[in-house]
């Protein structure tokens, strides 16, 4: 392949060379079940021990808190229908024995049937939450969960009054991201952590942008529930992480196996696991340089951008943002067309989150943030790494300026506006 310009590394990131050479002998010398009792077996049960005590220790949790699983859309799954199932009669089995004495009986104390009072069935969320949450809170709509979803600020942030106004007694879980994967914003979470406490509601953050970028420390933020990727911080894909606070009554999501102190089964993705422990180790060490980096060479793109494109805005907060993402509106130009343009001079961008290109729809997050559709059409996030260089930047910035200029003079809209503008 021809030399690229990777700027998509919010949808994924190259696997770190020394993560892979960590993983190689999982694959082919270690490759015992971390359940056998024989040495490879052990050797693979150790790694996976190393890796959760790595991970553990990034996020000021214990090892026994760090439960693995296949990426950021399983923990966040996970996390919001096993706590819907804690405090709900919402279980698969939604009968009166199944909240009895179903197989998680356990687990479901606290559910009290005699005792009607302790059911809670409402949720808090945001609207500019990844798919992976948004989805399942339509899944427990329809089985009967009550969900409010937040709106953001023109910059892509929650207000707490507008928070803690949604509280009600029936609330049981609030959930929000730690970095919105499309527009970068940075939620209060300290914040957010401490009015869930006060009211004694779990608290939820899907933190897949988040970790490995910032310094998070889940007792002094009071998370509960944190999801995590590996995939993002230039680990593996197909294996991630749910931390569940000491003592929470969350049930297991996959049935089977005793992997995982019962909670999660199926045999272990050990080299993936110990791809992640290396990832997150590299990411916690090279943190600070890194953001300080990136950020730099962030504000570098976005002023030249502002400043060189007319009718151009940034979305986003403008600095209260993830240090490697960029999001701009071009009025007048469609984002999609914009990308294949940019994608024929060997530059890789977005227009919103991987999940949605594909899709007519403008993305849900820059909906939210207010803009009207047709700018929220004509978007592109553009997301760095610690590889990414100021002259990867220019030659970008050249290319966009060039096609957008091409864009709009194609653009019946842009005459339109060009005509109505004073000589
Ligand atoms: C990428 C992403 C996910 C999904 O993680 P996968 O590991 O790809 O399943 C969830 N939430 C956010 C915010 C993400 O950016």
């Amino acid at each position: 392949m021809d030399k690229f310009i990777y700027l998509d590394n919010a949808a994924t990131t190259k696997t770190s060379p020394t993560v892979v050479e960590a993983m190689l002998p999982y694959f082919s010398e270690y490759y015992g079940n971390a359940s056998g009792i024989y040495g490879i077996g052990v050797k693979s049960r150790e790694a996976v021990n190393r890796s959760r005590e790595i991970i553990a220790s990034t996020i000021g949790a214990r090892p026994e808190e760090i439960y693995f699983t296949a990426g950021g859309t399983e923990s966040d799954n996970w996390a919001l229908k096993a706590a819907a199932e804690m405090f709900c009669s919402f279980r698969a089995d939604n009968t009166e024995a199944g909240l009895l004495h179903g197989s998680n009986a356990e687990n479901s104390a606290g559910l009290g049937h005699s005792d009607q009072k302790q059911i809670k069935n409402h949720l808090i969320t945001t609207k500019i939450e990844h798919h992976a949450i948004l989805h399942t809170c339509e899944y427990l709509e329809k089985a009967g969960i009550e969900v409010t979803y937040l709106n953001v600020d023109e910059n892509g942030l929650v207000r707490l009054e507008e928070l803690e106004q949604a509280i009600r007694p029936e609330t049981f879980l609030i959930s929000v991201m730690f970095a919105n994967n499309e527009v970068g914003s940075l939620q209060p979470i300290r914040e957010i952590g401490e009015i869930a406490k006060k009211y004694g509601i779990l608290f939820h953050t899907d933190a897949v942008q988040a970790y490995g970028q910032l310094p998070i420390d889940v007792e002094e933020l009071h998370i509960d529930l944190m999801s995590a990727s590996a995939h993002k911080l230039n680990g593996p894909k197909g294996v991630g992480f749910l931390y569940i606070r000491r003592n929470l009554r969350i049930r297991s999501f996959m049935h089977g196996g005793a992997q995982e102190r019962h909670r999660r089964a199926g045999t272990e993705n050990v080299p993936g696991i110990v791809g992640f422990g290396q990832a997150a180790k590299e990411a916690a060490e090279t943190m600070e340089t890194r953001a300080a980096y990136e950020t730099r060479l962030r504000d570098y793109l976005i002023d030249r951008v502002l400043k060189e494109i007319p009718y151009t805005r940034l979305n986003g907060h403008r600095t209260r943002r993830l240090p490697n993402n960029a999001n701009f509106s071009f009025q007048f130009v469609e984002g999609e067309t914009l990308l294949i343009m940019l994608d024929m001079e060997g530059i890789c961008g977005s227009s919103g989150s991987a999940c949605t290109s594909g899709s007519l729809d403008p993305s849900h997050v820059l909906l939210a943030l207010g803009l009207p559709e047709d700018i929220a059409h004509g978007s592109l996030r553009l997301t760095l790494s610690a590889e990414t260089t100021k002259e990867e930047l220019d030659i970008t910035v050249e290319k966009i300026k060039q096609i957008v200029e091409r864009l709009r003079v194609m653009s019946p809209q842009y005459e339109d506006f060009r005509k109505r503008l004073p000589e």
